[in-house]
Protein backbone atom coordinates (compact mmCIF):
# COMPACT_ATOMS: atom_id res chain seq x y z
CA UNK A 1 0.00 0.00 0.00
CA UNK A 2 0.86 3.35 -0.86
CA UNK A 3 -0.67 6.74 0.10
CA UNK A 4 -2.87 7.11 2.98
CA UNK A 5 -5.70 9.37 4.35
CA UNK A 6 -7.93 9.57 1.69
CA UNK A 7 -10.68 6.51 1.68
CA UNK A 8 -10.91 6.08 -2.16
CA UNK A 9 -13.95 5.60 -4.22
CA UNK A 10 -14.01 3.09 -6.94
CA UNK A 11 -14.50 5.49 -9.70
CA UNK A 12 -11.29 6.34 -11.58
CA UNK A 13 -12.50 10.38 -12.96
CA UNK A 14 -9.91 11.42 -15.90
CA UNK A 15 -11.50 13.94 -17.65
CA UNK A 16 -14.09 17.31 -16.40
CA UNK A 17 -15.59 19.25 -19.03
CA UNK A 18 -18.61 22.00 -17.66
CA UNK A 19 -20.69 20.07 -15.27
CA UNK A 20 -19.81 16.47 -15.98
CA UNK A 21 -17.12 14.26 -15.35
CA UNK A 22 -16.01 11.19 -17.34
CA UNK A 23 -14.37 7.86 -15.97
CA UNK A 24 -11.54 5.73 -17.38
CA UNK A 25 -14.37 3.73 -18.80
CA UNK A 26 -15.96 6.64 -20.74
CA UNK A 27 -18.81 6.76 -18.31
CA UNK A 28 -20.30 10.33 -17.70
CA UNK A 29 -21.71 11.80 -14.17
CA UNK A 30 -23.34 15.24 -13.63
CA UNK A 31 -20.81 16.64 -10.90
CA UNK A 32 -23.43 17.91 -8.18
CA UNK A 33 -20.81 18.77 -5.71
CA UNK A 34 -18.60 20.85 -7.65
CA UNK A 35 -15.71 18.61 -5.79
CA UNK A 36 -15.72 20.48 -2.67
CA UNK A 37 -17.77 23.64 -4.17
CA UNK A 38 -14.38 23.86 -5.93
CA UNK A 39 -15.55 24.80 -9.24
CA UNK A 40 -18.14 27.25 -9.97
CA UNK A 41 -17.73 27.98 -13.66
CA UNK A 42 -17.55 23.91 -13.87
CA UNK A 43 -14.66 21.67 -15.44
CA UNK A 44 -12.12 22.72 -17.81
CA UNK A 45 -13.47 26.59 -18.08
CA UNK A 46 -11.53 28.47 -20.63
CA UNK A 47 -10.97 31.58 -19.29
CA UNK A 48 -9.57 30.04 -16.03
CA UNK A 49 -7.54 27.49 -17.62
CA UNK A 50 -5.77 29.29 -20.61
CA UNK A 51 -4.93 32.32 -17.43
CA UNK A 52 -3.02 29.95 -15.95
CA UNK A 53 -1.79 28.39 -18.51
CA UNK A 54 -0.24 31.57 -20.28
CA UNK A 55 1.39 32.36 -16.51
CA UNK A 56 2.62 29.12 -16.01
CA UNK A 57 4.75 29.34 -19.40
CA UNK A 58 5.70 33.12 -18.92
CA UNK A 59 6.22 32.69 -15.08
CA UNK A 60 5.39 29.84 -12.65
CA UNK A 61 6.48 31.29 -9.41
CA UNK A 62 8.33 34.60 -7.73
CA UNK A 63 8.54 35.70 -3.93
CA UNK A 64 5.44 37.28 -3.29
CA UNK A 65 7.35 40.83 -2.52
CA UNK A 66 7.76 41.18 -5.94
CA UNK A 67 4.61 42.28 -7.74
CA UNK A 68 3.04 40.43 -10.81
CA UNK A 69 0.49 41.96 -12.79
CA UNK A 70 -2.12 39.20 -12.52
CA UNK A 71 -1.41 39.30 -8.47
CA UNK A 72 -2.34 42.97 -9.00
CA UNK A 73 -5.11 42.85 -10.91
CA UNK A 74 -6.41 40.12 -8.58
CA UNK A 75 -5.67 42.47 -5.63
CA UNK A 76 -7.72 45.27 -6.96
CA UNK A 77 -10.70 42.72 -8.33
CA UNK A 78 -11.07 41.32 -4.86
CA UNK A 79 -10.76 45.18 -3.01
CA UNK A 80 -13.91 46.21 -5.55
CA UNK A 81 -16.23 42.88 -5.65
CA UNK A 82 -15.62 42.67 -1.37
CA UNK A 83 -18.57 43.98 0.71
CA UNK A 84 -18.61 47.62 1.49
CA UNK A 85 -14.48 49.28 2.63
CA UNK A 86 -12.73 45.41 2.71
CA UNK A 87 -9.63 46.67 0.10
CA UNK A 88 -7.13 44.24 1.65
CA UNK A 89 -6.30 40.69 0.36
CA UNK A 90 -3.71 38.03 1.83
CA UNK A 91 -3.19 35.10 -0.21
CA UNK A 92 -2.74 31.75 0.19
CA UNK A 93 -3.59 28.32 -0.37
CA UNK A 94 -6.33 26.86 1.22
CA UNK A 95 -9.24 27.59 3.03
CA UNK A 96 -7.53 26.51 6.67
CA UNK A 97 -4.75 28.37 5.76
CA UNK A 98 -7.18 31.84 5.04
CA UNK A 99 -8.50 31.00 8.76
CA UNK A 100 -5.67 30.56 10.18
CA UNK A 101 -4.62 34.22 9.00
CA UNK A 102 -7.94 35.66 9.99
CA UNK A 103 -7.60 34.35 13.55
CA UNK A 104 -3.77 35.46 14.00
CA UNK A 105 -5.11 38.63 12.32
CA UNK A 106 -7.55 39.10 14.81
CA UNK A 107 -5.25 38.39 17.93
CA UNK A 108 -2.68 40.71 16.50
CA UNK A 109 -5.03 43.56 15.48
CA UNK A 110 -6.88 43.53 18.66
CA UNK A 111 -4.31 42.98 21.49
CA UNK A 112 -6.71 40.30 22.68
CA UNK A 113 -6.64 36.45 22.61
CA UNK A 114 -10.42 35.09 23.15
CA UNK A 115 -11.76 33.74 19.95
CA UNK A 116 -15.89 33.03 19.70
CA UNK A 117 -16.73 30.14 16.92
CA UNK A 118 -20.14 28.31 17.06
CA UNK A 119 -21.57 24.46 17.57
CA UNK A 120 -21.08 22.29 14.42
CA UNK A 121 -18.81 25.05 12.82
CA UNK A 122 -16.15 23.68 10.30
CA UNK A 123 -12.88 26.29 10.13
CA UNK A 124 -10.37 23.77 8.69
CA UNK A 125 -7.72 21.15 10.02
CA UNK A 126 -4.43 23.24 10.83
CA UNK A 127 -3.79 23.68 14.79
CA UNK A 128 -5.59 27.27 14.83
CA UNK A 129 -8.68 26.36 12.29
CA UNK A 130 -9.52 22.93 13.79
CA UNK A 131 -9.41 24.49 17.47
CA UNK A 132 -12.52 26.77 16.54
CA UNK A 133 -14.27 23.24 14.67
CA UNK A 134 -16.90 22.27 16.76
CA UNK A 135 -16.30 18.24 16.24
CA UNK A 136 -14.46 16.60 18.68
CA UNK A 137 -13.76 13.53 15.78
CA UNK A 138 -11.73 16.28 14.33
CA UNK A 139 -9.69 17.41 16.94
CA UNK A 140 -9.11 15.11 20.00
CA UNK A 141 -6.11 13.21 18.73
CA UNK A 142 -4.67 16.26 18.02
CA UNK A 143 -5.31 18.11 21.41
CA UNK A 144 -3.96 20.46 22.93
CA UNK A 145 -5.14 22.59 20.43
CA UNK A 146 -4.63 26.36 20.49
CA UNK A 147 -6.31 27.39 23.57
CA UNK A 148 -9.73 30.67 24.86
CA UNK A 149 -11.99 29.54 22.48
CA UNK A 150 -15.89 29.84 23.30
CA UNK A 151 -18.60 28.12 21.65
CA UNK A 152 -22.00 29.47 21.01
CA UNK A 153 -25.38 27.57 19.52
CA UNK A 154 -25.19 28.21 15.93
CA UNK A 155 -27.93 30.70 15.14
CA UNK A 156 -28.46 31.73 18.58
CA UNK A 157 -27.90 35.81 18.78
CA UNK A 158 -28.37 35.99 22.60
CA UNK A 159 -25.83 33.52 22.96
CA UNK A 160 -23.73 35.46 20.65
CA UNK A 161 -24.62 38.57 22.23
CA UNK A 162 -23.71 36.48 26.15
CA UNK A 163 -19.91 35.66 24.66
CA UNK A 164 -18.46 38.59 22.70
CA UNK A 165 -16.88 40.78 25.69
CA UNK A 166 -13.64 43.40 26.02
CA UNK A 167 -11.51 40.20 26.10
CA UNK A 168 -12.61 39.17 22.63
CA UNK A 169 -10.20 39.36 19.49
CA UNK A 170 -12.51 37.76 17.14
CA UNK A 171 -15.58 36.00 16.56
CA UNK A 172 -15.49 33.03 13.31
CA UNK A 173 -18.93 31.98 11.92
CA UNK A 174 -19.95 30.37 8.25
CA UNK A 175 -22.90 32.59 7.19
CA UNK A 176 -24.10 29.00 6.45
CA UNK A 177 -22.91 26.22 8.24
CA UNK A 178 -21.33 23.59 5.30
CA UNK A 179 -19.94 20.41 7.29
CA UNK A 180 -22.06 21.10 9.86
CA UNK A 181 -25.33 20.08 7.90
CA UNK A 182 -26.08 23.11 5.36
CA UNK A 183 -27.60 25.13 8.16
CA UNK A 184 -28.16 28.82 7.36
CA UNK A 185 -27.60 31.82 9.89
CA UNK A 186 -30.81 34.26 10.56
CA UNK A 187 -29.97 37.75 9.24
CA UNK A 188 -30.20 38.29 13.23
CA UNK A 189 -27.85 36.02 14.35
CA UNK A 190 -25.23 37.35 12.04
CA UNK A 191 -26.02 40.92 12.67
CA UNK A 192 -26.08 40.58 16.65
CA UNK A 193 -22.24 39.10 15.79
CA UNK A 194 -21.49 42.50 14.20
CA UNK A 195 -23.10 44.58 16.49
CA UNK A 196 -21.30 42.89 19.78
CA UNK A 197 -18.08 42.56 17.18
CA UNK A 198 -18.37 46.44 17.11
CA UNK A 199 -19.30 47.33 20.50
CA UNK A 200 -16.39 45.38 21.83
CA UNK A 201 -13.36 46.27 19.77
CA UNK A 202 -13.33 42.53 18.35
CA UNK A 203 -12.72 41.25 14.73
CA UNK A 204 -16.00 39.47 12.86
CA UNK A 205 -14.53 36.94 10.70
CA UNK A 206 -16.98 35.45 7.85
CA UNK A 207 -15.70 32.21 6.98
CA UNK A 208 -17.28 32.33 3.07
CA UNK A 209 -14.13 29.27 2.20
CA UNK A 210 -17.57 27.09 0.89
CA UNK A 211 -20.47 30.36 0.62
CA UNK A 212 -18.60 32.91 -1.47
CA UNK A 213 -17.63 33.32 -4.97
CA UNK A 214 -21.45 33.07 -5.50
CA UNK A 215 -22.79 29.83 -4.43
CA UNK A 216 -25.48 31.20 -2.34
CA UNK A 217 -26.69 33.66 -5.11
CA UNK A 218 -25.12 36.88 -4.22
CA UNK A 219 -21.16 36.84 -4.83
CA UNK A 220 -20.40 36.66 -1.28
CA UNK A 221 -22.75 35.78 1.72
CA UNK A 222 -22.40 38.69 3.56
CA UNK A 223 -24.66 40.69 0.89
CA UNK A 224 -27.81 38.99 1.60
CA UNK A 225 -26.95 38.88 5.28
CA UNK A 226 -26.52 42.82 5.15
CA UNK A 227 -23.54 42.81 7.46
CA UNK A 228 -20.23 44.22 6.36
CA UNK A 229 -17.21 41.85 8.64
CA UNK A 230 -13.94 42.95 9.21
CA UNK A 231 -12.35 39.57 7.43
CA UNK A 232 -13.87 37.55 4.74
CA UNK A 233 -12.11 34.10 3.84
CA UNK A 234 -12.07 32.62 0.95
CA UNK A 235 -10.77 29.59 -0.91
CA UNK A 236 -12.70 26.49 -2.42
CA UNK A 237 -14.17 28.48 -5.28
CA UNK A 238 -11.69 31.16 -5.58
CA UNK A 239 -9.49 29.53 -8.12
CA UNK A 240 -11.69 27.49 -10.01
CA UNK A 241 -10.27 24.12 -9.19
CA UNK A 242 -6.68 25.34 -8.32
CA UNK A 243 -5.34 25.68 -4.52
CA UNK A 244 -5.77 28.95 -3.69
CA UNK A 245 -7.60 30.79 -0.81
CA UNK A 246 -7.72 34.98 0.64
CA UNK A 247 -8.08 36.67 4.05
CA UNK A 248 -9.67 39.81 2.57
CA UNK A 249 -9.93 42.60 5.28
CA UNK A 250 -10.33 45.56 6.21
CA UNK A 251 -7.90 48.46 6.81
CA UNK A 252 -7.64 48.68 10.85
CA UNK A 253 -6.80 44.94 10.52
CA UNK A 254 -3.93 45.56 7.55
CA UNK A 255 -2.21 47.88 9.60
CA UNK A 256 -1.94 45.71 12.30
CA UNK A 257 -1.61 42.17 11.19
CA UNK A 258 1.58 41.59 12.83
CA UNK A 259 4.75 39.60 10.99
CA UNK A 260 2.65 36.69 8.77
CA UNK A 261 4.48 35.54 5.57
CA UNK A 262 3.96 32.17 3.65
CA UNK A 263 6.67 31.54 0.38
CA UNK A 264 3.50 30.29 -2.09
CA UNK A 265 1.33 33.09 -1.49
CA UNK A 266 -0.10 35.06 -4.17
CA UNK A 267 1.83 32.12 -6.53
CA UNK A 268 1.61 34.13 -10.28
CA UNK A 269 0.03 30.87 -11.83
CA UNK A 270 -2.72 30.74 -9.10
CA UNK A 271 -3.25 34.20 -9.06
CA UNK A 272 -4.25 34.53 -12.86
CA UNK A 273 -6.67 31.92 -12.16
CA UNK A 274 -8.40 33.10 -9.08
CA UNK A 275 -8.16 36.73 -11.18
CA UNK A 276 -10.12 34.76 -13.76
CA UNK A 277 -12.55 33.00 -12.04
CA UNK A 278 -13.21 35.99 -10.26
CA UNK A 279 -13.86 38.41 -13.10
CA UNK A 280 -15.87 36.00 -14.62
CA UNK A 281 -18.19 35.14 -12.27
CA UNK A 282 -18.29 39.04 -11.64
CA UNK A 283 -18.85 40.22 -15.53
CA UNK A 284 -21.56 37.23 -16.31
CA UNK A 285 -23.42 37.74 -13.02
CA UNK A 286 -23.21 34.02 -12.17
CA UNK A 287 -24.20 34.49 -9.08
CA UNK A 288 -27.55 35.71 -10.61
CA UNK A 289 -28.07 32.93 -12.36
CA UNK A 290 -26.81 30.58 -9.06
CA UNK A 291 -30.17 32.21 -7.41
CA UNK A 292 -32.36 31.52 -10.12
CA UNK A 293 -31.49 27.48 -10.81
CA UNK A 294 -31.12 27.49 -6.72
CA UNK A 295 -34.75 28.98 -6.13
CA UNK A 296 -36.05 26.08 -9.15
CA UNK A 297 -34.05 23.45 -7.77
CA UNK A 298 -34.69 23.70 -3.99
CA UNK A 299 -38.66 24.39 -5.04
CA UNK A 300 -38.86 21.23 -7.57
CA UNK A 301 -37.27 19.03 -4.48
CA UNK A 302 -39.45 19.96 -2.28
CA UNK A 303 -42.30 19.11 -4.46
CA UNK A 304 -41.38 15.88 -5.90
CA UNK A 305 -39.67 14.53 -2.61
CA UNK A 306 -42.61 15.50 -0.56
CA UNK A 307 -42.81 12.79 2.73
CA UNK A 308 -39.10 11.38 1.43
CA UNK A 309 -37.14 14.40 2.79
CA UNK A 310 -37.80 16.00 6.18
CA UNK A 311 -36.83 19.30 5.31
CA UNK A 312 -34.58 21.20 1.98
CA UNK A 313 -32.23 24.03 3.20
CA UNK A 314 -30.23 26.00 1.92
CA UNK A 315 -29.37 29.44 -0.75
CA UNK A 316 -28.69 29.42 -4.62
CA UNK A 317 -26.48 26.37 -5.24
CA UNK A 318 -25.77 25.70 -1.55
CA UNK A 319 -28.08 23.16 -0.77
CA UNK A 320 -29.21 20.24 2.09
CA UNK A 321 -31.75 17.43 1.76
CA UNK A 322 -32.47 16.16 5.15
CA UNK A 323 -33.80 12.20 4.99
CA UNK A 324 -34.52 10.14 7.26
CA UNK A 325 -32.22 7.40 6.31
CA UNK A 326 -28.34 7.02 6.20
CA UNK A 327 -26.88 9.65 2.83
CA UNK A 328 -24.18 7.92 2.25
CA UNK A 329 -26.03 4.55 0.58
CA UNK A 330 -28.37 7.08 -1.26
CA UNK A 331 -25.20 9.04 -2.73
CA UNK A 332 -23.74 5.57 -3.69
CA UNK A 333 -27.00 4.59 -5.96
CA UNK A 334 -26.80 8.27 -7.12
CA UNK A 335 -23.58 7.30 -8.41
CA UNK A 336 -24.01 4.33 -9.64
CA UNK A 337 -27.50 3.78 -10.96
CA UNK A 338 -27.93 7.48 -11.85
CA UNK A 339 -24.41 8.94 -13.22
CA UNK A 340 -24.84 11.40 -10.88
CA UNK A 341 -22.13 12.53 -7.78
CA UNK A 342 -23.56 14.56 -4.44
CA UNK A 343 -22.38 14.81 -1.04
CA UNK A 344 -22.80 13.93 2.54
CA UNK A 345 -23.06 16.96 5.05
CA UNK A 346 -23.35 15.09 8.07
CA UNK A 347 -25.23 11.50 8.54
CA UNK A 348 -28.34 11.96 6.99
CA UNK A 349 -27.98 15.16 4.74
CA UNK A 350 -27.59 15.04 1.16
CA UNK A 351 -25.04 18.04 -0.16
CA UNK A 352 -25.65 19.49 -3.27
CA UNK A 353 -22.88 22.40 -4.66
CA UNK A 354 -22.74 22.29 -8.21
CA UNK A 355 -20.97 24.36 -10.46
CA UNK A 356 -23.38 27.69 -10.73
CA UNK A 357 -23.61 27.28 -14.41
CA UNK A 358 -25.80 24.54 -14.26
CA UNK A 359 -29.03 25.03 -16.11
CA UNK A 360 -32.25 23.89 -15.19
CA UNK A 361 -32.77 20.36 -17.26
CA UNK A 362 -29.72 19.64 -15.17
CA UNK A 363 -30.99 20.50 -11.86
CA UNK A 364 -34.33 18.45 -12.95
CA UNK A 365 -32.51 15.43 -13.91
CA UNK A 366 -31.42 15.42 -10.21
CA UNK A 367 -34.63 15.72 -9.08
CA UNK A 368 -35.89 12.85 -11.11
CA UNK A 369 -33.16 10.47 -9.81
CA UNK A 370 -33.51 11.73 -6.15
CA UNK A 371 -37.20 10.44 -6.41
CA UNK A 372 -36.48 7.39 -7.72
CA UNK A 373 -33.73 6.33 -4.91
CA UNK A 374 -35.47 8.10 -2.41
CA UNK A 375 -39.00 6.82 -3.18
C1 LIG B 1 -13.58 23.36 3.37
C2 LIG B 1 -13.73 24.42 4.37
C3 LIG B 1 -12.63 24.90 5.10
C4 LIG B 1 -11.23 24.31 4.94
O1 LIG B 1 -10.73 24.50 3.66
P1 LIG B 1 -9.47 23.62 3.17
O2 LIG B 1 -9.11 24.21 1.84
O3 LIG B 1 -9.94 22.20 3.08
O4 LIG B 1 -8.40 23.79 4.17
C5 LIG B 1 -12.83 25.93 5.99
N1 LIG B 1 -14.05 26.47 6.17
C6 LIG B 1 -15.14 26.05 5.49
C7 LIG B 1 -16.44 26.71 5.72
C8 LIG B 1 -15.02 25.00 4.57
O5 LIG B 1 -16.09 24.56 3.92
Amino acid sequence: MSGFVFSEKPIQIVEGDGPYLYDDGGTEYLDMGASYACVPLGHGHDAVQSAAADQLSRLTYVQASYPVAVRTDLYERLAETAPGDIDYTWLCNSGTEANEAALKFARAATGNSKLVATMQGFHGRTMGSLATTWKNKYKKPYEPLIGDVEFVPYDDPDAMAEAVDEETAGVIVEPIQGEGGINPASKEFLQTARVETATNGAALIFDEVQTGMGRTGTLWASEWADVIPDMVTAAKGLGNGLPVGATLCREWIAENYGDHASTFSGGPVVSAAAEATVSTIVDEDVPAHAADVGEYLRGRLREELGEAAREVRGEGLMIGIEIKRGANRILKELALNHGILALPAGRTVVRLLPPLTIEKAHADHVVDALAEVLG
